[in-house]
């Protein structure tokens, strides 16, 4: 039979709230095995790719912070959730392209991927235009590669000096996505090293798949999708 799909299945409500409640713990036994407090974790939720519904689901287990990585589809799914659901933060955690800034600045609670100086300078424009700024993260470029979103760690010191005097305490901390198939932790540490030095209190790191390993490197931001949404 050809009929066309009306909507999609509804989401695993049971199984993302025993996610949610499983990962909840496995932050908890790395933050321990590091001598850290569990609740200086945070989980950041990413639900980009996944309907209304599957969020609704995990903000009715507890869940307020999510991520999504594309302006357009934050927009159609987070101002109707937040009418429901006031306490809900929206991390935008995807590369941001100029002409999207003012939409981003007016939707995202925080922007976890500044990472070049033109678009520092259209989020302080549409800033200015908005009357609001979200908390801001810069993405740093951990492995250098060619393609992947992150100021180059060799400018990365000069840029947060930049994003300081401008963006005062707005600038919150630093993000990064280290390269596939390569040990994290180097990366890792060099970005809470990084961090430190700039006085930067939000280490944003660790994804499904090695979130405990950022945990012991002091990530204090965490963000996972598969984990809690299944695969995409
Ligand atoms: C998709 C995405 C994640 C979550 O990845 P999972 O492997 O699904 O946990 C985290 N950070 C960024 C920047 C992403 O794009």
């Amino acid at each position: 039979m050809n009929t066309p799909q009306q909507s999609p299945s509804p989401p695993d409500t049971a199984g993302i709230t025993a996610n949610l409640a499983r990962i909840h713990e496995r932050i908890a036994v790395a933050a321990l095995a590091a001598g850290r407090r569990p609740e200086d974790i945070t989980l950041v939720a990413v639900s980009k790719t996944k309907p209304i519904e599957a969020v609704r689901a995990a903000l009715q287990a507890g869940q307020t912070i999510f991520g999504e990585n594309r302006v357009q589809e934050a927009e159609e799914k987070f101002p109707l959730l937040r009418q429901e659901f006031p306490d809900l933060q929206l991390h935008l955690i995807g590369g941001l392209q100029t002409n999207k800034a003012r939409d981003a600045v007016r939707l995202a609670d925080v922007i976890e991927s500044l990472d070049r100086p033109r678009l520092a300078d259209a989020i302080a424009a549409a800033a200015e235009k908005e009357g609001r700024l979200p908390r801001l993260l810069i993405e740093v470029n951990v492995g250098n590669e060619p393609q992947k979103a992150g100021i180059p760690t060799e400018d990365a010191d000069s840029f947060i000096a930049d994003c300081k005097s401008r963006f005062g305490d707005k600038l919150a901390g630093l993000m990064c996505v280290p390269p596939a198939g390569e040990d994290p932790r180097p990366h890792f540490t060099w970005l809470a090293n990084r961090a430190a030095k700039h006085n930067l209190n939000i280490v944003s790191m660790g994804m499904s798949a090695d979130f405990e390993t950022a945990i012991a490197c002091g990530a204090t931001w965490i963000r996972v999708g598969t984990a809690i949404f299944g695969g995409r």
